[in-house]
């Protein structure tokens, strides 16, 4: 039996998919490579454990090959820490060392039962591509989404083609076997098991770009970030978000909304096209007025289903100019922060905006919690820097955002000393010595001022090794290894590949609330007070997210965040208690006919529509949530 930090390890997997993107560079899962189901990558071997501990699976033959495929390479404790603080590798060797005490007993594995619907996937898809082995389809079960129990699928799919996916599709519509459509899986709301079939995507990888028609056809297993590293190299700029996402799937599910969609938008702003498969078998298009495809561009008030499964993409590519760059201009309050950001994105200026928040900003910086923890406080406490407008623009519009702040900003350069030496930002001494400076400034200022620099930088010693210093001894080479590297402190780079966004949750889950919203400062603090009280009256930690402009500043994105311990059933009794009351409260806002926002619930699964369908009122005004 594995001891119970490893067993705390196991069920706390994120599911976030980090561990099937090689955002580090440093290699991926060999196994997961090879036989790409979830279950051979580490979040699936984690599941495997979890569910073997808790005798929920049998040890079965693919659980053998599985523990077999693992090399205990340890590329995932590398990829894992880096978000979550956790160290999966004890966990893989646990699974190992279950094969080999079973093989011992003399037991024969289980076989996956017979089934002949999976015999006639078998058919359409190959052998290798469907599986109804319980140590596969543990791991397409659940999420931790906390509210909805899991659901152990009939079988796996991991269809090649479209004719895969019409034949299917076909199959299950003639069975009457309900499917779930799954891309990296990391929506984390319970939207992508079923106990009939769940069709992984991930073997449809194909990107075909048109560089003359700056646009890139996408299949729907391709990755943000595997999509994003081929944009760059060919001098573009693709609009994602979280890095292991599916394009496809973050687009259908949440409209893709990031700090760019200040300029390149949400929803159909990403299309040119897209091709589906209904759920009769029948391939349509969105953009083909005659087969019904563009009555997706609409939004409908309800909680809804994807309008099929899209089998591929053609997405925009974005100019990028060479000379882009990024700061952050710091303010005390959420409001001042919020108008600055109002007025760059009336203004059309910069291309990536966001208000973050002190939960953000720290996490993001910081390779522990600890850190975190020490970072919010000085950033908050002793800094002055409450909120920070993210600016990612290029020369012309760095000047202008500049002049518009009128105060010292956190550009490229003071980026990188804070990152590197946040260890020594964060010690009294330094706060101490700044604040006795700041005068009439806040000490963030100071930090910011051209003037100040070469004491800032003697005193933080900024350097790979200054922060490497923070995380666990034996990971130091690692982390020294990996600071050194530019793009790892260069602001263009970390917004457009967002390696550093999932360490929000790197204590706990996240649950994530976006509203959309009119950009108003009252209103969006409001909204905030409402739901942080919310979670505080069921003992929830919460925080403020962020707010992207958009629409020039007419509408704009809200994210505020709840935070909850996946594997404790007291924080899933409290996740039910705060929604009893967010639900209603949230539905009412966003219904009737004067209602001016939205909230994801409604939107996901409608992200392919015209954002100005979600984002305004339209003739026919809103229904009640049915
Ligand atoms: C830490 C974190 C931060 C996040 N930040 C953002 C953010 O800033 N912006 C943002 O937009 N999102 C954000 N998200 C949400 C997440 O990126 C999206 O939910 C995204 O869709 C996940 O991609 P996926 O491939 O894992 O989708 P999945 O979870 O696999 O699927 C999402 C939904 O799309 C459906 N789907 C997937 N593929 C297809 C397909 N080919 N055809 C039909 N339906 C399909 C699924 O059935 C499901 O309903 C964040 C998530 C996390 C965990
Ligand atoms: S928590 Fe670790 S094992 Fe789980 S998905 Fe993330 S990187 Fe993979």
């Amino acid at each position: 039996m594995p001891n119970e930090r490893t067993l705390w390890t196991a069920a706390h997997c994120r599911h976030y998919a980090m561990c099937k993107i090689d955002y580090l560079g440093t290699g991926l899962c060999a196994a997961g490579t090879a036989k790409p189901y979830v279950a051979y990558f580490p979040q699936g071997r984690m599941d495997i454990v979890d569910a073997l501990s808790r005798s929920l699976i049998p040890v079965t033959e693919g659980l053998l090959d599985i523990a077999d495929s693992c090399d205990l390479c340890g590329a995932c404790d590398l990829q894992c820490h880096f978000y979550t603080s956790l160290r999966p590798l004890p966990v893989m060797a646990a699974l190992k060392h279950a094969a080999a005490e079973h093989r011992r007993s003399g037991t024969p594995a289980v076989r996956a039962p017979t089934d002949s619907l999976v015999d006639e996937i078998r058919a359409i898809v190959g052998p290798e591509w469907v599986s109804n082995d319980p140590a596969v389809t543990v791991a397409y079960s659940h999420d931790p989404f906390p509210l909805a129990p899991p659901r152990m699928p009939r079988a796996v799919v991991l269809p090649g083609s479209a004719q895969d996916v019409e034949a299917v599709v076909r199959l299950a519509a003639r069975e009457g076997v309900p499917f779930a459509v799954r891309g990296n899986g990391a929506s984390v709301y319970a939207q992508v098991y079923s106990e009939g079939l769940v069709l992984d995507m991930v073997r449809m990888r194909e990107m075909e770009f048109d560089p003359a028609n700056w646009t890139v056809t996408v299949g729907p297993g391709v990755t943000a970030f595997d999509l994003q590293r081929e944009a760059v190299q060919r001098g573009f700029r693709v609009n994602v978000a979280e890095p292991a996402a599916t394009v496809v799937g973050n687009i259908l599910c949440t409209g893709l909304f990031s700090p760019w969609s200040a300029a390149y938008g949400t929803g159909a702003d990403h299309v040119i096209d897209m091709e589906f498969v209904d759920r009769t078998g029948r391939r349509f298009y969105l953009m083909d007025p005659d087969g019904g495809g563009t009555a997706h561009l609409a939004y409908r008030h309800r909680v809804g289903e994807v309008p099929g499964v899209c089998t591929r993409a053609k997405v925009r590519l974005h100019p990028v100019t060479g000379d882009e760059a990024g700061m952050i201009v710091p303010f005390d309050g959420l409001e001042p922060a919020l108008r600055f950001a109002r007025d760059l994105a009336r203004r059309r200026i910069g291309l990536a905006l966001a208000v973050l928040g002190p939960h953000y900003l720290a996490t993001f910086l910081s390779p522990t919690w600890t850190l975190a923890q020490a970072a919010k406080r000085a950033f908050s406490d002793d800094l002055g820097l409450g909120f920070g407008v993210l600016v990612v623009a290029d020369r012309f519009g760095l000047e202008s955002a500049r002049a518009l702040a009128g105060k010292p900003v956190i550009d490229q350069d003071v980026f990188r000393m804070l990152a590197l030496g946040l260890p020594k930002a964060v010690e009294r001494k330094t706060l101490d010595l700044l604040r006795a400076t700041e005068g009439e400034r806040p000490a963030v200022e100071v930090l910011s001022s051209p003037e100040a620099r070469p004491v800032v930088e003697a005193v933080l010693s900024p350097s790979p090794a200054t922060l490497a210093a923070a995380v666990e001894p034996d990971l130091r080479e690692a982390y020294e290894q990996l600071y050194a590297r530019p793009e790892l402190t260069d602001f263009v780079w970390l917004n457009q590949f967002r390696i550093v966004s999932a360490r929000m949750g790197r204590h706990k889950h996240i649950l994530a609330f976006i509203l959309f919203v009119p950009l108003d400062e009252a209103l969006i603090a409001s909204l905030c007070r409402r739901l942080g009280e919310i979670a505080e009256g069921a003992g929830l930690e919460h925080a403020y997210g962020f707010v992207t402009p958009i629409d020039m500043g007419k509408r704009a994105v809200l994210e505020y965040d709840w935070y909850i311990d996946q594997a404790d059933p007291a924080d899933k009794e409290r996740t039910g208690q705060a929604m009893g009351v967010l639900l209603p409260w949230l539905d009412a806002l966003c219904a009737g006919p004067d209602s001016n926002m939205t909230w994801l619930k409604t939107v996901f699964t409608q992200g392919s529509a015209r954002k100005e369908s979600w984002f305004y009122r339209d003739f026919k005004g809103r229904p009640e949530i049915a």
